[in-house]
């Protein structure tokens, strides 16, 4: 496949363009995502490509889009708010733990070099490999499984985000991060409304932790999350 990183403007001509160009101005930098690395990669990327056809006329709404098996492609600030709260460096390592519809992965390609993605949902997966493909990303590894469990044979990760909230911080997440690395994770005790933590791991492998605010996200889902997936359904 060609390399089309840092490149690819995708499909939706000039309309979605403009957009796109409105949600970054209104939705993104009004409400302060300064990175110009966030914003750029805010600016290339195709949302719409992400959602179900029949949603692309809201895909610039600032909200979360229905994207099946029950799930949510996340509100854009959410996600331009995370990439920055990351501090994704160029050529850096990251895990993106939900891949969803494949939209943060995609975005978070613009600036790294190279995001592995693990989604539970399989239908999932396949219509995030289909938007991916079509906008000729290449350094997106896209897995099927529990990403509470990582990937140890890419570990360590530079930044570990993700977009499901869980009871705790998943132990394995926090073995995977190199030292140096940033995790951005939803954490709270009742499904569905958590809050927002940035987990650093110092030098010598001590762990500090801030707290971004409230956010609700969707149920993360896996031995090191809530054990029942019924919770996803609630
Ligand atoms: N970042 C995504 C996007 O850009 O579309 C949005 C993700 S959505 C809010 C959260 C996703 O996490 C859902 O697709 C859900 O199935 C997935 N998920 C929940 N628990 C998971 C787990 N243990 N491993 C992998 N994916 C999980």
């Amino acid at each position: 496949m060609q390399i089309a990183r840092g490149r690819s403007s995708g499909a939706g001509g000039e309309s979605m363009a403009a957009k796109r160009e409105y949600m970054v101005s209104r939705q993104i930098a009004a409400r302060g995502v300064s990175d110009p690395n966030v914003r750029e990669a805010m600016l290339a990327v195709p949302r719409e490509v992400f959602v179900p056809a029949e949603l692309a006329e809201f895909a610039y709404e600032d909200t979360p889009l229905p994207i099946g098996a029950d799930q949510t492609i996340s509100q854009p600030y959410i996600v331009a708010m995370m990439l920055e709260a990351a501090e994704i460096a160029p050529g850096e390592k990251v895990l993106d733990v939900g891949t969803g519809s494949g939209y943060a992965a995609a975005l978070a390609s613009r600036i790294a070099g190279k995001v592995v993605s693990i989604e539970r949902h399989a239908e999932l997966t396949e219509a995030a490999r289909k938007a991916i493909d079509t906008l000729g990303y290449d350094n997106i590894d896209l897995r099927i499984g529990d990403g509470t469990q990582g990937a140890a044979d890419e570990a360590p990760f530079d930044v570990i985000l993700v977009a499901a909230g869980g009871p705790e911080i998943p132990e394995i997440l926090i073995e995977q991060l190199s030292p140096g690395g940033r995790m951005i994770i939803p954490v709270g005790p009742v499904h569905r409304y958590q809050h927002l933590l940035r987990i650093r791991k110092t030098g010598d492998n001590r762990i500090k932790q801030e707290d971004l605010g409230p956010v609700a996200f969707v149920p993360l889902i896996g031995v090191g999350g809530w054990r029942d997936p019924a919770c996803e359904e609630i």
